[in-house]
Formats: C-alpha cells, sequence, structure tokens
C-alpha cells in the first residue's frame, strides 16, 4: 500500500469543475493581480478568523516580513522568537536588520514557552530590554502557542505581538482564532498548508485600522498614491488566480479540517491498541481547537532509522525541522550553541510528522501504525 504524507491530488478531483470555471472566467477577464478577487477573500478571511481586517500578500514569508516593516521594526531591533520552527519565522526578523532571540519550546506542545519569553527579558539588561520590539510566536502543527500568557508578557514590556499562523488557519485558544490575538496575524496558502493556494499566498489579518492601512500602502511599494511614495514597501501583491481559487476552498475547509481531526482521533486509538507507548509519544492536544497541519509523534530512540524503515513501506513522512534555527549556519553570528534549548532540540532530532491529511482512508492509517509498530518491536 502506498500512503504519500500528502495527497493533493485526490482533493484537486473533488473540486476541479469549481477551479477550472473560475481560472476560466480570470482568464477572460486578464485582471491578474490584486482587485475584486483578492478584495473579496479578504473579507471572507477575515470573517473566517473573526478579525476585523485582512491583506493578501504574496507568501507566508511576505506576510511576516510586511507585519514587521508596518511594525517599524528593523536595524539592531530584537525580536522574540522560538528556535523551533519553519526557517521563514526567523528569516523574516534577520531581513529587516532586526536581530532574533531565540527562547526554548514547551516540550508538551512544541510551541513557544511563555515562562522562557519571560525569563529571557527578565535576564536582559536594562538597555537590552528597551530593544526587544516585539515577539512573534508560531502556532505550530496547528495547534495554538499559549496566547494568553504570551499576550500578557507583552503588555507588561509593551511589546507588539506578530502572530505566525502559516500553520494554523482556524486553530483556536480560548475560543479564539489564530491571527486575532495580536497585533498581526500572518497566514500562508503554500500548497501544503490546510488552505492552500495553486502557487504561493498569503494573507495579514489585524483588527487595527491603522496598522491595516499601513500594510495596504506597504503591499505596494509604500506607494499612495500611485507613484507618490512615503514609505519603503515591495511588491507583495497577491494574485486574483490565487484569491479565486483560496475563496472557493474556503468553503471546504472546516469539512477538511474536522476529517484532520477525525483521523488524528484515530491514530490515538489505533496507536493505543498497538501499546507501544514506551516509544512513540503522540502529539499533546492543550488547546481547544487544534487543527492537524501535521500529526506529529516523537520517537524515543532511532527516529532516522524508523523513517527509512517507512520510506522502504511506501510511507510518507517528513521531519519538521530537522536543525533548530539557532544551530542554522547563517545565525552563528547570533552566537548561540548546541545545547541552549534542550526542548527544541530534541524535537529537532527525535520527531517525524506522519500523514493525517483529509483524505487518508482508514486503511491507510492502519497500515501507517502496524508498519510503526513493526519497527518498534524489531
Ligand atoms: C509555511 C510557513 C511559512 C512561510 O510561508 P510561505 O507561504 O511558504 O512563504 C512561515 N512560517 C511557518 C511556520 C510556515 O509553516
Amino acid at each position: 500500500m502506498k500512503v504519500p504524507l500528502l495527497d493533493l491530488k485526490s482533493q484537486y478531483k473533488t473540486i476541479k469543475d469549481d477551479v477550472l470555471k473560475v481560472v476560466e472566467e480570470i482568464f477572460e477577464s486578464q485582471y491578474f493581480i490584486l482587485g475584486p478577487r483578492v478584495e473579496a477573500l479578504e473579507k471572507e478571511i477575515a470573517g473566517y478568523c473573526r478579525t476585523r481586517h485582512a491583506t493578501g500578500v504574496s507568501s507566508g514569508t511576505d506576510a511576516l516580513l510586511i507585519s514587521l516593516m508596518a511594525a517599524d521594526i528593523g536595524h539592531n531591533d530584537k525580536v522574540i522568537t522560538t528556535p523551533y520552527t519553519f526557517f521563514a519565522t526567523a528569516g523574516a526578523i534577520a531581513r529587516t536588520g532586526a536581530i532574533p532571540i531565540f527562547v526554548d519550546i514547551d516540550q508538551d506542545t512544541y510551541n513557544i514557552s511563555p515562562e522562557c519569553i519571560d525569563r529571557a527579558m527578565a535576564d536582559m539588561s536594562e538597555e537590552e530590554r528597551a530593544s526587544v520590539k516585539a515577539i512573534m510566536p508560531v502556532h505550530l502543527y496547528g495547534q495554538c502557542a499559549d496566547m494568553q500568557n504570551i499576550l500578557k508578557i507583552a503588555r507588561k514590556y509593551n511589546l507588539i505581538v506578530i502572530e505566525d499562523a502559516a500553520q494554523a488557519i482556524g486553530a483556536e485558544h480560548n475560543g479564539m482564532r489564530a491571527g486575532a490575538m495580536g497585533d498581526f496575524g500572518c497566514f500562508s496558502f503554500f500548497p501544503s498548508k490546510n488552505l492552500g493556494a495553486f502557487g504561493d499566498g498569503g494573507i495579514v489579518t489585524t483588527n487595527s485600522e491603522a496598522l491595516h492601512d499601513k500594510l495596504r500602502i506597504l503591499r505596494v511599494h509604500g506607494g499612495r498614491p500611485k507613484y507618490y511614495h512615503k514609505m519603503i514597501g515591495g511588491n507583495f501583491r497577491l494574485d486574483a488566480l490565487q484569491a479565486a481559487i483560496v475563496s472557493l476552498k474556503l468553503l471546504h475547509l472546516d469539512k477538511w479540517t474536522k476529517a484532520r481531526q477525525e483521523n488524528a482521533g484515530r491514530y490515538r486509538k489505533l496507536f493505543a491498541d498497538a501499546d507501544i507507548g514506551d516509544m512513540v509519544g503522540l502529539p499533546i492536544e492543550k488547546e481547544n481547537r487544534h487543527i492537524y497541519n501535521q500529526f506529529v509523534i516523537s520517537i524515543k530512540e532511532k527516529r532516522d532509522e524508523l523513517r527509512l524503515f517507512l520510506n522502504d513501506a511506501k510511507i510518507g513522512t517528513e521531519i519538521y525541522y530537522p536543525v533548530p534555527l539557532h544551530l542554522q549556519e547563517c545565525f552563528s553570528c547570533l552566537d548561540y550553541k548546541k545545547g541552549d534549548f534542550p526542548a527544541a532540540e530534541y524535537a529537532a532530532s527525535h520527531t517525524l510528522a506522519i500523514p493525517i491529511y483529509p483524505e487518508l482512508s482508514d486503511d491507510q492509517q492502519d497500515y501507517v501504525v502496524e508498519k510503526i509498530k513493526e519497527f518498534v518491536r524489531l
């Protein structure tokens, strides 16, 4: 049996007619960038995320970058974030000229630990503390970070909060949606995200009228009116084609999310029956709406061998993320070393994402757990 990590073709089959219809309409209109399709999507996403505004942008990475720019974060400012995330989180910070300050994660949820943020702030000199401008938590794998405590720290030190919600559209914390709690919520429509476009795309949510306005100016090189530039922005525009496809897919998102959650529940049952809990740890659900962009298990030992074994059995897996960001070569100038963030380092070397996509069948799930059991009992 073949079980890919993600099977976008089977999802496409279910929406193909609608996609082709809207693509044809856009081809006929020859209207490709921003415009009414993007505006419609912005309204829909703001509604879905329960925020006042949304601004469509060119990617999730650019959603982070434009938010940092709108927050006036730049040279020598500092931004606190997690070392256990996709590179774009810290990459965007560094590209503004600011310095990422890494703090460790909560070992249960893999999300940034509020206690570690608080401790890092308390341990700084007064001068350094004054240079910290923002916190960028990531809602990793589809589960919200502990936003209540993160927002408390942000209020205490007057910090901006930029949520990296690229993996978490529709996820909730205390009944609030990802992207609706901080000053900015950054989403990605990369095809492997729960709400993926047919190419690159992203969106930024905010409840602030002023920030919303600034995002829209920055998105078009900082020009308003056109060709008059009060600030320096970039080309952060979203395509009409991508917006139209995302709008169409949004109608199915809750159904797909429910299927992912049911698959997660089914894995829990199968793993419990397999009785390999001494070797395999399951994701811990602390928040009330985990949307399972990934189902990530932790393996006590021989994670890489398990991955090869599953690969031979035609089961797709992925390691998110093999090198925590504080140990990336490009950040060596920041002077972190191995051992600085034990929880992040442990996660990087012991976790494995297994297939969780909505169209996954019961037989496929049975097979995945059976093969993992076989490896563990070898
Ligand atoms: C996917 C992702 C991004 C970047 O999104 P792109 O659309 O690929 O630029 C940023 N942060 C996290 C946590 C992501 O998973």
